[in-house]
């Protein structure tokens, strides 16, 4: 028990910025070349303070990264009609070359149909049935940002990932499914733990990675890890402790002295989301202009 000592930590933050320098180095030279820039557009619907927060600072890393950022700021009561009525606008703007929808939406609006809704070569969220579809089948997909910087922060500590057990605690389409999806393709065996799992903790104990994106701040406690095992902290929940609010994983970091490696919250994942979200919306530009 205590804390990781600080060679075993994961800076996220340190491997985000390297990067997003080398996203903002390759915009300038693709600029130069065919004077075009990616543009992404982000669309926010509603006044949720969290998603604001979120797509204020994806408009400012876009613009930092020399690319064009449209931002969408729709009022809380937008129809369905109206939202598919942008996307389909967006889907058809040269200019656009990611498109991006903020969730959650608001209850009126089916997510679903509007995520499906975005051309499949413009969804940098990657969460598009087509763009699902051809990651579980091993073909060309633009991968959802979280997953896509864990397993960039993985593979930088680690090296080759094969035959090591991986288990993921959680199965959303967001995280969990394509977080199992990418570690499947790195030669991982993969085990995916969710709300209805039996003895969480010794299939947690038998992780030599473990990837925690469940939303119950510090649920994986210290004698849930392997000793020496890589562990992914996908987790961010506000919680207040002596009267100060402040944000935590779904790890208990302070219990995890013995893990090979771990990623902090915050510093961990977060700011990899962001990058990865900037180097989708890259690739996204790059094959339009292989189109
Ligand atoms: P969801 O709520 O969509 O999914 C949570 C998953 O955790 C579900 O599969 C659920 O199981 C599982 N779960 C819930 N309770 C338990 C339990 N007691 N034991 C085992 N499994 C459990 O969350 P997301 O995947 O969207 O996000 C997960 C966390 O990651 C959140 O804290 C979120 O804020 C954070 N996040 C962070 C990002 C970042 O950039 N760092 C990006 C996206 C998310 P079941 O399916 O059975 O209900």
């Amino acid at each position: 028990m205590g804390n990781p000592r600080p060679e075993v930590i994961i800076d996220g933050k340190a491997a985000a910025a390297i990067l997003a320098d080398k996203i903002t180095a390759d915009v300038a030279e693709l600029r130069w070349e065919t004077g075009l820039v990616p543009g992404l557009a982000v669309v926010l619907v509603g006044d949720d303070p969290a998603s604001a927060v979120y797509v204020s600072s994806k408009h400012r890393q876009t613009v930092a990264a020399g690319m064009a950022s449209f931002e969408h700021r729709l009022p809380v009561e937008t129809t369905e009609d109206d939202l598919l009525a942008l996307i389909e606008r967006l889907n058809g703007d040269p200019a656009v070359h990611g498109i991006l929808v903020q969730l959650p939406l608001p209850p009126q609006i089916d997510a679903n149909a509007v995520l499906n809704a975005i051309e499949p070569g413009k969804d940098v969220d990657g969460f598009h049935v087509q763009n699902a579809g051809s990651l579980a089948t091993g073909q060309e997909a633009l991968v959802p940002c979280t997953p896509l910087g864990c397993l960039m922060l993985l593979k930088e500590r680690l090296g080759d990932l094969s035959g090591l057990h991986a288990v993921i605690v959680g199965r959303s389409n967001i995280v969990g499914k394509p977080m199992a999806q990418l570690l499947l393709s790195e030669n991982c065996t993969v085990t995916i733990a969710h709300s209805r799992t039996r003895d969480l903790a010794t299939i947690c104990r038998s992780a030599d990675i473990l990837v925690a994106a469940v939303g119950r701040p510090e649920m994986i406690r210290g004698d849930w890890i392997r000793p020496g095992a890589a562990v992914i902290d996908v987790g961010i929940n506000r919680v207040t402790r002596d009267g100060k609010s402040r944000l935590v994983g779904d790890v208990a970091f302070a219990e995890a002295a013995h893990a090979g490696a771990i990623t902090p919250v915050p510093g961990g994942v977060g700011p990899m989301t962001i990058a990865c979200l900037l180097s989708n919306t890259l690739t996204a530009f790059r094959r339009s202009l292989q189109a």
